[in-house]
């Protein structure tokens, strides 16, 4: 399915291309904030909607009450879970959906996300889409980065960049976007792992709500900056 913006320059970054500027600049990200891959789980969860420094925050309250493994957070009450959560925000939704997420990974896999890798990646992905405030962001984010599964996830930077870039509809529905990532590069979970970092850091840091397009290793050809195209 064609995913692109109908537009008259043939002179746009592809998706690779995008990937080895944005690689040459910052070198390999080794990235996923979280030291196990129970933590990256947890992280995955309680991002939603919230900036990654109060998940750091709430990383570390977990961590300070002894809570941050499967068994406590299955045993820990609700109520004071969420007190903990509070720098999130939406605390006590996320309390309810991190009880939600640690049962299933118990159930499931000894409380250890890697297990998920026992099943086809689709497999394991549908599993956790019907735990309870699993959407397909923080599913993918837990089998890339806490499985190891080949699977790209898609998120507000990366509909952000690309729009601009004019490389994808940015409205388009996630599954049709993280397939044209897939579909665009060779199935390789390194690669998908340090492509979304990239994407991140360059939506944190350059490609922001008002873009840095001066300092863009991407402006030369991209329609969305003011050097070559619209400015919008
Ligand atoms: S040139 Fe500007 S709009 Fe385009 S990707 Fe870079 S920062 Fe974003």
């Amino acid at each position: 399915m064609n995913t692109r913006r109908p537009s008259s320059s043939d002179t746009r970054w592809t998706i690779p291309e995008v990937y080895r500027r944005l690689r040459a600049l910052r070198g390999d990200l080794h990235w996923w904030p979280g030291e196990t891959p129970f933590e990256v789980a947890v992280g995955a969860l309680l991002t939603q909607n919230t900036a990654w420094t109060h998940v750091e925050r709430a990383i570390e309250a977990l961590k300070a009450a002894s809570l941050l493994s499967p068994e406590a957070l299955a045993s820990v009450p609700e109520p004071e879970l969420a007190e903990v959560l509070r720098p999130v925000g939406y605390f006590r939704v996320k309390a309810r959906r991190l009880k939600a997420l640690v049962d299933f990974l118990i159930r499931c896999c000894d409380g250890d996300p890697r297990r998920l890798a026992r099943w086809p990646v689709l497999e394991a992905r549908q599993r956790l889409l019907e735990v309870h405030g699993v959407g397909r962001e923080t599913a993918d984010s837990i089998l890339l980065y806490g499985a190891g599964l080949p699977i790209f996830v898609i998120d507000a930077y990366t509909r952000r960049i690309f729009g601009r870039l004019a490389l994808l509809d940015p409205n388009r529905d996630y599954d049709v976007l993280r397939q044209a990532f897939e579909d665009a590069l060779p199935r390789d979970v390194a690669l998908w792992n340090d492509y979304h970092a990239q994407v991140v850091i360059h939506g944190k840091e350059v490609c922001r709500p008002r873009p840095r397009c001066g300092e863009c290793v991407l402006a030369s050809r991209c329609p969305g900056s003011p050097q070559t195209g619209s400015g919008r």
